[in-house]
């Protein structure tokens, strides 16, 4: 029985333990159709081992996940039929040409003889690999292999796609083209994909779920990410007028925690709580008779964030 219709991957109370190490600790979330998730979290984190779960490729000390309203672990081969799953080191068959392995991967997911044609001209023409379907895997750069290894997560148009580190080990314009191609590939599919770039996940994904030591410690956009620091707010502001009376006056402001000079008439203001201490800044500019050339909430970098959270788990559980 699926328990929600609109949701493609549920997890719940998730934890796998490899002999006495516990990898991942009771992590629960929901991915819906058509959502673009990202799984950020630094090394050893838990998120390969979620990931190889999800995919049917490792079972869970306790918890369950589903996908598309299956079991994982009872209903695993049916789990295999509805997602493509890129691992962090594709198993590619390098003594193979580009377009004998995917039709190898395409036999292997069970697709017919007769729509395979038209599913390998697909993802090759998906993932470009036109010009270099007729060459051996291991001559390809790592980049065209990255691209290999999506296109067999795309063989039989899988609702759901599950990507681990997928653009680990590429050089930079590399980067570019597979983010590219995954932006492209949202919406239609259903995709989680792991890293530990914080830019690569704010760019890529509408949701991003942060995971330090095996557990969920955020969850949520990555502009409300970067709100709910609890840090208060800040303010970028641009003003004519003599430095130190500009920042005594801002400094008076009661809900006012600090202010930073930055020269050329900029300055930083950081708020108490989350206050937005725009207007107030604004009225004493005018009021005081300086010119105000710009104002601007400034929000905290998603790597803010990142840090903050694990940094605070680090230091909690020292502490205990
Ligand atoms: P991530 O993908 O976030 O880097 P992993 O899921 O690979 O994290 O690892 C989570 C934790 O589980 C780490 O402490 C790691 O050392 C441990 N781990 C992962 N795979 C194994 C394994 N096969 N045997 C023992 N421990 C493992």
């Amino acid at each position: 029985m699926r328990s929600n219709m609109d949701m493609m991957i549920e997890v719940q109370d998730l934890t796998k333990y490899y002999g006495p190490t516990l990898a991942i600790s009771r992590l629960s979330f929901e991915v819906a159709q058509g959502e673009i998730v990202g799984f950020l979290g630094p090394n050893g984190a838990g998120k390969t081992t979620t990931l190889k779960i999800l995919s049917g490729f490792l079972s869970p000390s306790g918890g369950t996940a589903r996908i598309n309203g299956r079991d994982c672990v009872t209903e695993s081969l049916e789990v295999r039929h509805s997602l493509g799953y890129l691992p962090e080191t594709v198993p590619l068959y390098t003594d193979l040409t580009v377009s004998q392995f995917l039709r190898f991967a395409a036999q292997a997911k069970g697709v017919e003889a007769q729509k395979g044609n038209g599913e390998l001209s697909r993802v090759m023409d998906a993932c470009g690999l036109g010009e270099v379907q007729h060459k051996l895997i291991a001559s390809l750069s790592k980049g065209f292999r990255q691209r290999v290894g999506l296109a067999q997560a795309l063989i039989n148009n899988p609702p759901v796609l599950i990507l681990d580190e997928p653009t680990i080990g590429l050089d930079p314009s590399q980067i570019v083209e597979i983010r590219q191609l995954i932006k492209e590939l949202a919406g239609a599919h259903t995709v989680i994909l792991s890293s530990h770039i914080l830019p690569e996940v704010s760019q890529l994904c509408q949701r991003v779920i942060i995971i330090n030591r095996g557990q969920i410690v955020a969850s949520d956009t990555p502009e409300n990410l970067s709100r709910q620091l609890g840090h208060g707010s800040r303010v970028r502001l641009t003003v004519c007028g003599p430095e130190g009376e500009v920042v005594e006056a801002l400094q008076k402001i009661p809900q006012v925690r600090e202010v930073a000079g930055e020269g050329e008439n900029r300055y930083l203001v950081v708020a108490a709580n989350d206050l937005d201490v725009r207007p107030q800044l604004a009225r004493l500019v005018v009021e005081r008779g300086w010119e105000l050339l710009e104002l601007k909430a400034q929000e905290f970098t998603l790597e803010e964030v990142f840090l903050d959270l694990v940094t605070e788990e680090e230091v909690t559980e020292e502490e205990s």
